[in-house]
């Protein structure tokens, strides 16, 4: 990777808190870790990581364990979560299907209900809330800390209610009022794209070699397409009355008075490069025939791989389009590392060269240093939302 897409600030002189929370990201995504590691990593002191830890290891947060470390003979102090007993609600309300999933501190997500998704918000959330009540029981005895839920739309800047979801055409839905348990437990809500966005950076971060997360930009392309944005380590949401609609790219106009769209406006990229646009590529722009019926993605992906020339071509076309848009969010953001997410993704193996042969044509396609890649489907789904409600808690830390 170009190393000068690094963002790499300087923790010395930042907040502790600040400091903390970096710290607090690589350890939940690398665990266990030594502190020289974290030290090595994060480029600072190891008595600053001891400084930052100890309160946590004292307070049974985190734990200690020596052990042998990866590709080391010598036993070394290892940190990790501890507590098993806190755990974390995440419900990605998708256009189609949605999920309810639990997971702890260590990582694992120890369930998940998958749901189709109703088309009214009030019996969503009623079904929502039942299945979060069922998470409840399956998990008595240990403490819920937060709910997080991603959505298919922008979400207030106190990041409790949905503005407007526009493939389900829901608009100021109170969803944390509706999915809270007696108004006890913290609900956080955040668009599904920047929730995304937060769970590919726990990826980055446990693999790269620095504990910092990169500048990204991440595409989701499912049902739409949504962008959430990681600048400067941190997700960037927009900011005054606007903050919530950073990302919404979907419905930037790549074809002028092109195809009609869900938002009211037309030839939006997502009515060209989402997964869900593939079905109307594939069978031409028309309406499906008597006894048809319009073909799935993953449909089209089988097809493809079996060499079908139809709907090799309909990836593509999909390919063609995304990467038309990446250039100009590209060309925007500033930003030249680019991570794909959501269902497109099993069609990645069609997609991407056509997919770069786009961007290259482009303004960018003159400088080196951009990448796109295929991020992983999960954090498009369960993996997102309950990335939500965890990244909320460490900030409480
Ligand atoms: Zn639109």
């Amino acid at each position: 990777m170009n190393n000068s897409l690094l963002y790499r600030p300087q923790l010395a002189g930042q907040s502790v808190s600040r400091k903390g929370n970096q710290l607090l990201r690589l350890i939940r995504a690398a665990q266990p870790i030594t502190r020289s590691e974290i030290a090595r990593r994060l480029s600072i002191d190891k008595s600053t990581v001891t400084e930052n830890v100890s309160p946590l290891v004292k307070s049974g947060v985190l734990r200690q364990d020596t052990v042998a470390a990866r590709g080391e003979h010598r036993r070394s102090r290892m940190l990790s979560f501890a507590d098993d007993k806190t755990y974390f609600i995440g419900v990605n309300l998708g256009v189609r299907t949605s999920q309810v999933g639990a997971t702890t501190l260590r990582g694992e997500v120890t369930d998940e209900i998958d749901f189709a998704t109703p088309s009214r918000a009030e019996d969503a959330l009623r079904q929502t809330k039942q299945r979060i009540d069922e998470l409840v029981r399956r998990n008595e005895g240990r403490r819920l800390s937060i709910i997080g839920v991603s959505v298919p739309g922008m979400a207030d800047a106190q990041r409790q209610k949905l503005i407007f979801a526009p493939n389900l055409n829901w608009r100021d839905v109170d969803i944390a009022g509706a999915v809270t348990i007696d108004n006890a437990v913290r609900v956080v809500v955040e668009n599904d794209s920047t929730a995304a966005a937060m769970y590919e950076a726990r990826l980055k971060i446990r693999d790269s070699d620095d504990g910092l997360m990169t500048n990204f930009i991440l595409v989701r392309s499912g049902t739409g397409i949504g962008v959430g944005l990681v600048i400067g380590s941190e997700v960037y949401r927009g900011s005054g009355s606007i903050r919530g609609i950073a990302g919404e790219f979907g419905h930037m106009t790549i074809v002028a008075g092109g195809k009609g769209c869900v938002c009211g406006n037309r030839g939006c990229w997502e009515q060209y490069a989402s997964a869900a646009s593939a079905a109307s590529l594939y069978l031409g722009d028309r309406p499906p025939a008597r006894g048809e019926s319009k073909p799935r993605f993953v449909e089209i992906v089988s097809k493809a791989k079996v060499g079908d020339v139809r709907s090799r071509w309909t990836l593509e076309k999909i390919g063609d389009y995304l990467g038309i848009g990446i250039a100009n969010v590209i060309m925007g953001i500033g930003i030249s590392r680019v991570i794909i997410s959501g269902r497109l993704v099993y069609g990645w193996e069609f997609i991407e060269e056509p997919l770069n042969a786009a961007i290259k044509r482009s303004i960018i396609g003159k400088i080196d240093g951009w990448s796109v890649e295929a991020g992983e489907p999960v954090g498009s789904a369960i993996g997102g939302a309950l990335e939500v409600a965890v990244e909320e808690y460490l900030r409480t830390l």
